[in-house]
């Protein structure tokens, strides 16, 4: 382990006690002993595409579609489950080699996180990429990271860093930031936070979802915290609840039909990254702004914890080096509806 993988250990250790940073860490794909293309880590490519368009499952109830993949069993390799080839490694890589860029044909996306500054810590420097391109994103957090400032009273902290994830979030060309108003640091996995993401989902109509790793250990092997488990692992169960009209019927009630276009749910922070977005150059610079913008939380973690430029800079570098490029930022993806025909036909 050299310097900069030490001062890595030490720079998560202090992530992990403080309970951010979910999308930054799947940047350490190199302290994990994961090389890109190692089998398993589902380094297949996302570039394949067949002539039909989605052809099994109607594109309709992600229930349906999920009854069908369950149907075949867990024989069919991870990657297969996933819609994917892993036979064409490497084919859809942004540099040619590594792991496989993340699709980009999609114009609408709905960020789930726990907490304020918790997107900053990588994702935006995606989302900057693709508002670039004009696709629309929208955030919905769970908290207002009331509780992230040890010297100040939530009550304080809480418009504080609303305000922070706003600004933050208008450097990377968002402007919907919405809150579902959970306590921070006990936010609880379960059906009422499924239904308030699932309202959201409906609202907005994502094709795509990004939340945070779910797992108890993120990528690097560190611990996850609490609500980011909760709301990661409820943002993946809200993705399919928000297509079947008879989960949460009472929604209808609201007028919000069900919307069953999500086709992937991207996952930040996870120990397996899948894909990877190329941020270098401008997307980087918006994503250092974005995470700038929370500099009242930032000071109060002390000096030295995060300054964004260095940060993002080193970890996005080495996603890059996952994708072949010189900046990526990564993600496990799990594919809701496959882009083809069943790979069994
Ligand atoms: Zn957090």
């Amino acid at each position: 382990m050299g310097a900069t993988a030490a001062a890595g250990r030490r720079i998560f250790g202090r992530v992990d006690r403080l309970h951010h940073g979910v999308a930054v860490l799947g940047q350490r794909v190199d302290l994990v002993g994961v090389p890109p293309g190692t089998p398993g880590t589902g380094s297949a490519s996302a570039g394949r595409t067949w002539s039909g368009s989605r052809a099994y499952g109607e594109r309709g109830n992600p229930a349906c579609i999920h009854a069908k993949r369950a149907s075949v069993g867990p024989d069919l390799p991870r990657a297969i489950m996933r819609g994917m080839d892993p036979t064409q490694d490497k084919a859809g890589s942004a540099g040619g080699s590594g792991l496989p860029a993340l699709p980009e044909d999609w114009e609408r996306c709905l960020a789930v996180a726990a907490h304020p500054d918790d997107i900053e810590y990588g994702t935006a420097c995606a989302v900057a990429r693709w508002t670039a391109q004009g696709k629309q994103v929208s955030y919905l957090l769970a908290t207002r990271g009331e509780a992230g400032i040890d010297g100040l009273h939530p009550d304080r902290a809480a418009p504080l860093r609303e305000a922070e994830e706003r600004a933050g979030a208008r450097q990377v060309g968002v402007e919907t930031v919405e809150f579902l108003d959970h306590r921070d640091g006990v936010v609880e996995y379960g059906l009422g936070l499924r239904r308030e993401i699932v309202r959201a989902m409906r609202r907005h109509r994502p094709e795509i979802v990004v939340s945070g790793a779910f797992t108890v250990r993120m990528i690097g092997g560190i611990t996850n915290q609490a609500d980011h488990r909760a709301v990661g692992l409820a943002a993946l169960d809200a993705a399919r609840d928000a297509g079947n009209r008879w989960i949460f019927p009472e929604l209808a009630d609201e007028g919000l039909e069900p919307w069953n276009g999500i086709r992937m749910v991207c996952i930040a922070g996870p120990e397996q990254p899948t894909h990877g977005v190329d941020v270098t150059g401008e997307p980087l610079e918006r994503g250092i702004a974005s995470l700038e913008a929370h500099a009242e939380y930032t000071k109060a973690l002390g000096a030295g914890a995060f300054e964004p430029r260095p940060f993002l800079t080193w970890a996005t570098g080495m996603g890059g080096s996952a994708l072949g490029v010189e900046s990526a930022v990564l993600f496990d993806v799990h594919q809701l509806i496959p882009d083809g025909p069943p790979p069994w036909v």
